[in-house]
C-alpha cells in the first residue's frame, strides 16, 4: 500500500484468488482504520502544495507516470490476468487503453471564463480542485477504473486516496508503488480493504469527493452515507443496456459485433449489451449466427494460447449468474446455447444464450454481469423501444440497422447516457461517459469528466 509516498506496512494480509483456478496465489496487504486515517491525512497535507502547482506541471507529472506505467506494462498486465481472469491480450489492451485515457487529461485546459468585464465590474468563473478525492473501484476493469479517476483528479489539482476491490487489489497496489517514483508524498495514496474501509472513506470528514464505480446498491448506500458530510459524488453504477436490431441489417456482418458487445471481458462490463431485442424477420437467423460464434470461442485460463474468454472474477458473481439462469428457465425461457467450461475449481460460467425470456426474470430485471445474454423478440420497433426503456437502469443503449438515420431516430429516444448505432459499447478519451436513472450520476471522461473534479469559484468585482 502506498501512504505518504512510501510502502505502508500492512495491518494484516488477505489471500488473493486466481479466478481461473479458485486457488490463492498471492497475499495482499489490508489497511486498518488508522492507516486509512493516515492516508487521508497524507492526502490532506499534500493538497495545499499540489493544488498550488501549475496545471502544466501537474500534467507533466501525470505524463511521467504514464511513461513509468508503460515501462512496467508487461508485469502489470500479467498481474491483472492472474487476479482478474481476463486473457493476457485483454489485460494488455486494458493497460494500454487505461494509460491513454489518463494521459488524455494532460492535453486539456482548465479555463477561467470571463462573464462580464467593463469599467465598472468584472465577473469571472474559475475552477478550483475540490480537495481530497476518495476513489473506490470494482473488479471488472481494475486498472481502467483506477486511471479514469487518478488522471482527472490529479490534473485538476486534487490529491487522492484510492481503494481497489478486495478481490483484485494487486495491480492497483503495484501502480501505487510506481507512483512513488513520480508524485510528491501524499498526492497518490492506495490502500486496500473491503467494504468497511470503503464505508469509512465515504464517512471521512476530510474527504471532499467520492468517485465510485460499482453496483447500484453500493452507489445508493454511498450517496446516503455521503450526505452527512455533503461530499461531491461521481457514481458510475450498473447498467442493463438494451440493443434493438432492426430487420434491415446484414445479419452475418453484425452478428460478430453484437456477440462481442455482450461477451467481451466475459460479459463483465457495465455498458455491455445485456438485453438484445431482435426483429421477428431476422430473429432465427441472428440467434443461429450468435450460437455459431459462441461455439468457436475458447474459454480458459487467460495465460493459455487462443483463449478469448476467461472465468468470471469471483464465486459470488458466478453464483448470481447461475441463479439468474435457473430463475429464467423456471419462468419459461429457452436455453438456446450453453457452452462448455474448463475443468477444475475456477469461477467458470459457460457462455449462455437465453431466448424468449420473460420480462420478470431476474436475468432481465437485474444486471446480468457475466457471459449471459437474453434475447427478446419484437415485430414493432415502438414496442421494442418501450420494453428497452422499461428498466431502472440507463447507462448505454444501441440500435442496429442498415439505415443509419432511422437508427439514430430510434436510438435518441432510448433512456440512456449514451446511444450507440451499429456498435456497443464504444468509448474514447474525447467522449464523456455516464449513466442516467439508477446507472449513476455525473460523467467520466474528457473535459466534462475533468470538470467533475473541480468546484466553480466565482470572482465578482465591483470596480470603483
Ligand atoms: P460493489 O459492492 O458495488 O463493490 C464495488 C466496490 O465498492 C468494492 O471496492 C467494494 O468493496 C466497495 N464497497 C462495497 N460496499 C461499500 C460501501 N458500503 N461503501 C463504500 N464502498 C463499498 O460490487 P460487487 O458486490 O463486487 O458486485 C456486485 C454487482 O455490481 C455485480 O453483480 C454487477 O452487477 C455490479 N458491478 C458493476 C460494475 C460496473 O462497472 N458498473 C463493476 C463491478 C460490479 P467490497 O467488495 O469489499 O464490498
Ligand atoms: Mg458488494
Amino acid at each position: 500500500m502506498t501512504i505518504r509516498g512510501s510502502n505502508a506496512r500492512a495491518a494484516h494480509f488477505e489471500e488473493v484468488l486466481n479466478p481461473a483456478t479458485g486457488a490463492a496465489f498471492a497475499r495482499a496487504p489490508v489497511a486498518n482504520l488508522e492507516q486509512l486515517d493516515e492516508a487521508v491525512e497524507a492526502a490532506r497535507g499534500a493538497f495545499a502544495q499540489w493544488s498550488s502547482t501549475t496545471l502544466t506541471d501537474r500534467q507533466a507529472k501525470v505524463r511521467e507516470f504514464a511513461t513509468v506505467l508503460r515501462e512496467n506494462l508487461d508485469d502489470l498486465a500479467r498481474t491483472l490476468t492472474s487476479e482478474q481472469g481476463k486473457s493476457i491480450s485483454d489485460a494488455t489492451m486494458e493497460m494500454h487503453a487505461a494509460i491513454a485515457f489518463m494521459e488524455s487529461y494532460c492535453d486539456l485546459s482548465i479555463d477561467t471564463e470571463v462573464l462580464r468585464s467593463t469599467s465598472e465590474e468584472h465577473v469571472e468563473v474559475r475552477r478550483r480542485p475540490v480537495g481530497v478525492v476518495a476513489a473506490i473501484t470494482p473488479w471488472n476493469f481494475p486498472v481502467m477504473m483506477a486511471l479514469w479517476k487518478i488522471g482527472p483528479a490529479l490534473v485538476a489539482g486534487n490529491t487522492i486516496v484510492l481503494k481497489p476491490a478486495p478481490t483484485t487489489p494487486l495491480t492497483t497496489l503495484k501502480i501505487g508503488e510506481l507512483g512513488q517514483q513520480v508524485f510528491p508524498k501524499g498526492v497518490l495514496n492506495i490502500i486496500n480493504g473491503d467494504g468497511e474501509v470503503g464505508s469509512a472513506l465515504v464517512k471521512h470528514p476530510d474527504i471532499s469527493k467520492i468517485a465510485f464505480t460499482g453496483s447500484t446498491a453500493t452507489g445508493k448506500h454511498i450517496m446516503n452515507t455521503a450526505s452527512t458530510t455533503l461530499k461531491r459524488l461521481t457514481l458510475e453504477l450498473g447498467g442493463n443496456d438494451a440493443g434493438i436490431v432492426l430487420p434491415d441489417i446484414d445479419v452475418e456482418t453484425v452478428a460478430k459485433d453484437i456477440f462481442w458487445a455482450k461477451f467481451s471481458n466475459a460479459g463483465q462490463i457495465c455498458a455491455a449489451l445485456k438485453r438484445l431485442f431482435v426483429h421477428d424477420d431476422i430473429y432465427d437467423e441472428l440467434v443461429a449466427q450468435l450460437v455459431q460464434i459462441a461455439k468457436s470461442v475458447k474459454m480458459g485460463d487467460g495465460f493459455a494460447d487462443g483463449v478469448l474468454m476467461g472465468p468470471v472474477q469471483n464465486a459470488m458473481q458466478r453464483d448470481k449468474l447461475r441463479s439468474m439462469v435457473d430463475d429464467a428457465k423456471a419462468k419459461g425461457a429457452k436455453v438456446v446455447y450453453q457452452g462448455d467450461i474448463p475443468e477444475g475449481d475456477g469461477f467458470w460460467f459457460p457462455i449462455t444464450i437465453l431466448a424468449d425470456v420473460p420480462a420478470d426474470a431476474s436475468a432481465v430485471t437485474d444486471e446480468a454481469f457475466g457471459p449471459l445474454l437474453t434475447i427478446h423478440r419484437f415485430s414493432d420497433p415502438e414496442d421494442a423501444l418501450t420494453r428497452a426503456n422499461a428498466s431502472p437502469y440507463g447507462l448505454g443503449a444501441s440500435v442496429w440497422s442498415g439505415d443509419v438515420d432511422a437508427a439514430v431516430a430510434l436510438a435518441e429516444r432510448m433512456d440512456s447516457g449514451t446511444a450507440w448505432v451499429n456498435q456497443h459499447p464504444a468509448m474514447g478519451p474525447d467522449t464523456p461517459f455516464g449513466g442516467v436513472k439508477s446507472s449513476g450520476m455525473g460523467v467520466e471522461g474528457a473535459r466534462w469528466g475533468l470538470m467533475q473534479y473541480t468546484n466553480i469559484h466565482v470572482v465578482n468585482v465591483k470596480k470603483n
